[in-house]
């Protein structure tokens, strides 16, 4: 295996080991005879981005102690959500072109329930706004008024935003940059949205998905993030996928959801993640700037990571630590 494979590419368990060893014609087969061998899992957490690193250390402190993982992925992207210092993920994050800082997120569990919201402005954890729509509603997504009114009914904080710094940015991008709204260039300070995926010691799966999304983006865009399926999907009988970069992109090929259907067709998570990124490519004329990154975990922890362009990695908690790894790529930037 190649450095590059064993950065990306992480095998835990022998059940795990059994789904590299067998190839099968049809992966439905080998799960179940897996799921069967296998009582209990190695717990994993696995996110987006450097600040995964911090989200997840909180993630693991509730699936190392045999919480669930759906605990563990909104605590964990909260941590995200709560710092200030972040410019693509909560209250700290960039606006909108009009000076609105609206917030997405999505969680789903293993019982393949799910909640979202999007364009939220000031409420402090959009994540857990979509906890509450999954379990407290009969719909699966909230925006803009409507979400925010329903987090102050539930008892969500105020926030005012953006923050000072963020809004004197803002001003100075209104005034010299304005037209780097039509020709985006997307990079680590613009947008970086957490997406967290983990694996408890029940054998279960869950994601969770939060973003203040493309910075200086037009009033009333949602991209990929709040929408199960592109931004994050957790099928527990397969596994999990979430994806960051160009939302456009990744909702056009309904990224995640194909990210799983094709660890379920017996694609391996890394193999499923460098599929999918290949159709994202194919239907693309133009790739300028169009960064877009996979991350997925199949029901045994194997752990896949690929983007469209160099410099995506992530961060994988397990009971050997909590390691920032660089995703594996199709090209580099120039
Ligand atoms: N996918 C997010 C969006 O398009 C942003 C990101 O991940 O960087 O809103």
């Amino acid at each position: 295996m190649s450095d590059l494979k064993r950065r990306t590419f992480f095998k835990l368990g022998l059940a795990g080991a059994a789904l590299s060893i067998f190839k099968p014609s049809r992966a439905g087969e080998l799960l179940e005879e897996s799921t069967m061998r296998v009582q209990r899992s190695e717990p994993i957490v696995i996110s987006t981005w450097k600040h995964g690193l911090e989200a997840n250390d909180e993630a693991w402190k509730v699936i190392s102690s045999g919480g669930a993982a759906l605990d563990a992925v909104e605590n964990g992207v909260k941590v995200t959500e709560a710092d200030i210092t972040n410019r693509s993920v909560g209250i700290g994050g960039r606006p909108d072109s009009d000076g609105h800082v609206t917030l997405d997120a999505c969680i789903m569990d293993h019982n393949s329930k799910c909640g979202a919201v999007a364009c939220l402005e000031g409420i402090d954890h959009p994540i857990s706004v979509a906890r509450k729509v999954m379990e407290e509603t009969p719909h699966v997504m909230l925006v803009g008024d409507g979400a925010r009114e329903f987090a102050l009914e539930k008892g969500f904080n105020k926030t005012k935003t953006p923050l000072k710094e963020v809004k004197k940015d803002w001003k100075d991008w209104k005034k010299e940059e304005k037209d780097k709204l039509k020709n985006p260039i997307i990079n680590h300070e613009n947008h970086d949205t957490i997406g967290m995926l983990a694996l408890d010691t029940n054998g279960n799966l869950s994601g969770s998905c939060t973003t203040s999304g493309w910075g200086y983006k037009l009033p009333g865009r949602v991209g990929d993030s709040p929408i199960i399926g592109a931004g994050l999907f957790v099928d527990n009988e397969i596994g999990a996928a979430c994806a960051t970069g160009m939302g456009e992109a990744v909702i056009r090929i309904a990224g995640s959801h194909t990210v799983v259907e094709l660890m379920r067709q017996g694609n391996s998570p890394q193999k499923a993640c460098e599929i999918a990124v290949e159709r994202i490519i194919e239907k693309h004329d133009d790739l300028m700037g169009l960064q877009v990154g996979f991350l997925a975990l199949d029901k045994f922890g194997n752990v896949g990571a690929h983007s469209v362009y160099y410099g995506f990695n992530y961060a994988a908690h397990t009971e050997d630590g909590n390691n920032l790894i660089d995703a594996s790529f199709d090209r580099n930037w120039d």
